[in-house]
Parts: structure tokens; sequence; C-alpha cells
């Protein structure tokens, strides 16, 4: 299958209020730019020098979307551009995003990360920490590093009620949020094995890398 074969079948698969985000990390130009043609706006990418080489010489009606861990002192280079950060996993980042976008005058939206999976490699703040950061006002405190949601990595596992049950969490803490004064919009949660029960489980933006552009190389 070709990659805008690919997009065509998430086109109709995916219900309208489900954003995807095309994970473009690993792959060439050629295959980003097929993608733009077919019409395809949203790149995720989770290394941010790779993702400024591709912003500087792609159309600038692209949206660029930070996936991965970020470190600390790169965060400027993206700063000017990046759509929406979806790995905010730690304050240490949380501050640094807030003091480089007020620098390049922008406010710059940020999804929470939250550690979902029993794997001790993902990254993310705990469910009880992010009910902290709500009550304890510090939201405000970063008001140009603007939360506007939630993203989680379930458990790389074929038990799919396991999946299931890590996104429900998630989706309940969402909700929490909201419930505790949040306004939260975004829901990142599911990729190419498991965007169907994100989806299912409440999801409105999923993460597509090899369904789309076939399997990395690394
Ligand atoms: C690589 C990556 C994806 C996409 O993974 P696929 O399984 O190829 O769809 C989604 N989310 C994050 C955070 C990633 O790092």
């Amino acid at each position: 299958m070709s990659i805008s074969e690919n997009l065509k079948f998430f086109k109709n698969e995916l219900p309208e209020k489900v954003s995807l985000v095309a994970v473009s990390k690993t792959k060439p130009l050629e295959n980003l730019q097929e993608a733009y043609t077919f019409g395809q706006r949203i790149f995720g990418e989770n290394k941010i020098q790779e993702m400024t080489e591709k912003w500087q010489l792609l159309p600038k009606d692209i949206e660029w979307h930070m996936i991965g861990h970020v470190q600390t002192n790169k965060v400027k280079y993206m700063a000017p551009y990046v759509s929406l950060i979806h790995g905010v996993d730690r304050l240490k980042v949380w501050s640094e995003i807030h003091k480089q976008a007020l620098k390049n005058d922008r406010i710059i939206p940020c999804l929470l990360q939250v550690h979902i999976a029993d794997e001790e490699t993902k990254f993310g703040f705990s469910a009880d920490e992010i009910k902290e950061i709500i009550t304890h006002n510090t939201l405000l405190e970063f008001p140009n590093a603007k939360v506007v949601g939630l993203m989680g990595m379930a458990s790389n596992s074929n038990d799919q009620d396991k999946v299931r049950a890590e996104f429900k969490g998630l989706r309940k803490l969402f909700d929490s949020a909201n419930e505790m004064g949040c306004d939260f919009e975004v829901l990142s949660m599911g990729m190419s094995g498991d965007y169907t029960i994100g989806i299912e489980e409440g999801s409105n933006m999923v993460r597509v890398g090899s369904k789309i552009f076939g399997s990395r190389n690394y």
C-alpha cells in the first residue's frame, strides 16, 4: 500500500472529531511530501533537530507536533514554530517551554504526558501528580506553555484488555481534570497498533506512524 492509500484508509476510518497525526520520524522528505500532497497537514516527530530540518524544507502550513521526550536545552529550536508538544512530562521542561514561548511572543499548546503503561521506559506524570498540578494551580504558572489536554502511551502488549484498561484510566483522568475546572480539549492516545481501542475509549487525537509510512529502520 502507498502512503496516499494508507491516508485514504484513515480518512475513511477515523471519526470526524479525531485528528490524525502522521508520525514521520526517521522518514525521508519525499514521504512527507507525498502525504502533504494528499492533504495531510499534521506531522509528528520525536527529535527536535530532525523536525526542525523538515520544518525548514517543507511548506509552512504544516503543523509540527513534538511527540517524543523533550530535552530541555533543545526547546529553543522548536519554540518559534511547533504547533503542539505532546510529551510534557516534567516541570523543568514545562517551565523551559514557557520561557522560550515568551521569548518568541507565542503561546505554545502542550499536552501533559501521563504514565499509564507498566513499562519503566515510558515517561510521564502519574495520575496523582496531574491532580496535584491542577489543585496547586501549577497550570497558571506557565501560561505561555498552555496545557490543552493529556497524552498517554499504553503498554506495548498484545493484551487488548490491558491496553483498554490503561486508556480507560487516562480518559477518566481527562474527565476528572475537566470536572476540576480545566478546559482540556485534546486527548492524545492511540498509535498504529492500538488506535482503534484508543478511539473507543475516547481519544480525539491519534499518532500513527508505521500504518501510514511503513515500518521504520533505525
Ligand atoms: C513512534 C511513535 C508513535 C507512532 O508509532 P507507530 O506504532 O509507528 O504508529 C506514536 N507515538 C509516539 C509517542 C511515538 O514515539
